[in-house]
């Protein structure tokens, strides 16, 4: 189902496109053996891939290592090209929590090949998202995020601690592309990825600075 969700809500919009930058956390980049990048590393999955709370994620046959990374996503409320950072939060309609599922064998063999992530990225069910929570009168910097699998603390991660933020992503990726009303950026991972496989539960939490949950996801890996 390609549509965010706004919790509280009825509404629920189409989402056209999910950015999603990686490496934007400096020690994910370091786990992951990789430098820190001077621009945003951007790259897509189709909105196909976009799974809701309560959902199960079947791992694709031609993996044996699928990774959680937990990231914070934004919504892009009124839509433009060519978005100044100065401007940007004004296109952000709100916020949530997901998962950027990845197939990090295969990804590793199409970074040895030079070939694109997006079958390691982009597959069914490799987006489960929560339900998006308005930005107005959020504290952004404060936002913080947790991933637990089977109940067991995996990752958590501030959003203070991105090395590009979502005002920086928005005027990077507009210089090219158009953005549309409904668009998701995930913002990347902290550390901590690690491997699931069938049977894991995952659930993956929001959290404002005084550290109330705003909105989360859980999914069973099937
Ligand atoms: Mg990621």
């Amino acid at each position: 189902m390609n549509t965010i969700r706004f919790k509280n809500s009825n509404e629920e919009i189409i989402v056209p496109k999910i950015f999603c930058v990686g490496k934007n956390y400096a020690r994910h980049a370091v786990e992951m053996k990789s430098d820190i990048p001077g621009n945003p590393v951007i790259f897509m999955k189709p909105s196909t891939a976009i799974v809701h709370d309560g959902s199960k994620v079947e791992v694709p046959t031609i993996t044996k290592e699928m990774h959680h990374e937990t990231e914070i996503f934004f919504v892009i409320g009124a839509g433009g090209k060519n978005l100044k950072k100065s401007d940007a939060l004004k296109h952000i309609v709100g916020v949530g929590v997901g998962l950027d599922l990845t197939l990090r064998d295969v990804q590793g063999e199409l970074k040895r090949d030079g070939n694109p992530w997006l079958i390691s990225k982009g597959f069914d069910g490799s987006a489960p998202i929560s339900e998006a929570v308005p930005v107005d009168g959020l504290d952004l910097i404060s936002l913080s995020i947790r991933l637990y699998v089977d109940g067991h603390l995996r990752q958590h991660g501030s959003y203070r601690d991105t090395i590009f933020k979502v005002e920086e992503i928005i005027e990077y990726i507009s210089q090219l592309f158009t953005l549309e009303r409904g668009d998701l950026i995930f913002t990347g991972t902290p550390e901590g990825v690690a491997s699931i496989s069938a049977g894991d539960k995952l659930k993956a939490e929001l959290l404002d600075g005084s550290g109330m949950v705003l909105t989360s996801v859980g999914v069973e890996i099937v």
